[in-house]
């Protein structure tokens, strides 16, 4: 283990030994009784971690943007009218991914490393009458968190169904699909649910399923079509052998495995030791004076941070220097700013211990590259934040 690197890019992530341990069991049938039971309680586990007693959980073969393309294809049909609102790269994917099912798709785009105000999507949604609201809980490419809560209440008042890409929240950031009146709730394994690649998961509420059944046309994406996986999930609940495509086994027995360890860690203390690594990130950050893509600490997720660059500073360079220290970050992801900034996550099994190894990799990177700091000034803050 001794030249393995550190991996604090956002997603996929490290993951828990136990999890990795899981997998590597002899591959059982998917009709084999004990993986039933491994089904059927991953799929109650994820109702529990997504906070939606009433939802229908899917669990699917892709990844996070099939888990997205599940949602449009079959909750959306020609002629519907769907208002987006983006918060960078993933915003405009689901706009892109909207598009293939209907002509009739509106973006509200917010300014790099900002939110669309609540009332400036209030304003736009008594224009037309919009099937679908959609949006990214967390937006990988800014770090930016939107208030899911706000944003589900505001279109459950103008009856409008609400569509999440929570692919880099769940089990990392609050999320309470029902009580928050979200109607579908998109994830996939390799960030905070702390799984391999592999599984696109999504929760349905009983009004997206209504919706679904109402529906007058054939869902135009065929592996994606809830008639198929409807009976699949139905039958995996009440315990039942069924096949319509075979399910991935072995990572489904390590999503009941880190589903069961999320649950015992709970979800409160979960997101509060999220909470806790996302503002020690971004104050260590600071501390070295990186600036932030994200505007502020209330719109700032707490599963990633996007750091600027110190001006006169190679992006390429710098992260080989950090990956020379023994810690793997990511770059930029938005197009315009793709040189200008970088990304670090820390979601999921994350510790103290990963946190000051990063920051102590970043602080080695600086003083190579002539920025110095007094090395120790961001792991001080660390340390003291915890
Ligand atoms: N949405 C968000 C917010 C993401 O972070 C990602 C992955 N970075 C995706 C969607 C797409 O997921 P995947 O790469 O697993 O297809």
């Amino acid at each position: 283990m001794k030249s393995r690197n550190l991996l604090m890019i956002p997603g996929p992530i490290e993951f828990e030994h136990e999890v990795l341990q899981s997998m590597s069991s002899a591959t059982p049938s998917h009709v084999d009784p004990k993986f039933i039971s491994t089904f059927h309680h991953s799929l109650n586990f994820m109702k529990e971690v997504w906070q939606a007693p009433s939802g229908q959980a899917f669990i699917v073969a892709g990844s996070g943007t099939f888990a997205m393309e599940m949602a449009a294809a079959n909750l959306i049909e020609q002629g519907d009218k769907v208002l987006v609102i983006s918060t960078g790269y993933f915003g405009l994917r689901y706009a892109d991914i909207l598009k293939r099912y209907t002509v009739d798709v509106d973006i509200l785009e917010a300014e790099v490393g900002d939110v669309v105000a609540i009332e400036d999507i209030e304003q736009q949604l008594k224009t037309k009458s919009y099937k679908l609201l959609c949006f990214t809980h967390v937006d990988t490419s800014t770090a930016v968190l939107n208030d899911a809560k706000a944003i589900g209440k505001l279109a459950q008042k103008h009856n409008v169904l609400t569509l999440m890409d929570a692919v880099c929240s769940v089990a990392g950031e609050e999320i309470k699909q029902e009580e928050w009146g979200l109607d579908i709730v998109v994830s996939a394994s390799q960030k905070a649910i702390g799984v391999p690649p592999g599984l696109a998961l999504l929760v349905a509420s009983p009004k997206a399923i209504q919706s679904f059944k109402q529906r007058k046309t054939k869902v135009q994406n065929y592996y994606a079509d809830w008639t198929n996986w409807l009976p699949i999930m139905k039958a995996y609940e009440n315990k039942e052998a069924s096949y319509f495509a075979t399910p991935p086994v072995n990572l489904i027995i390590a999503l009941e495995k880190s589903l069961e360890m999320i649950i015992a860690e709970g979800l409160e203390q979960r997101f509060e030791r999220h909470r806790k690594a996302g503002k020690a990130m971004r104050v260590a950050l600071r501390a070295l004076g990186l600036e932030l893509v994200s505007k502020n600490e209330k719109l700032s997720a707490n599963t990633l941070s996007a750091p600027f660059y110190p001006d006169n500073i190679d992006g390429t360079t710098f992260l080989k220097s950090i990956n020379e220290q023994g810690v793997t970050l990511a770059g930029g992801l938005l197009p315009n700013l793709k040189g200008k900034y970088f990304r670090i996550g820390h979601m999921g099994s994350v510790n103290q211990n990963d946190l000051l190894a990063t920051v102590g990799a970043i602080e080695k990177a600086l003083e190579k590259h002539n920025h110095q700091q007094d090395l120790g000034v961001g792991t001080k803050k660390i340390l003291e934040l915890f």
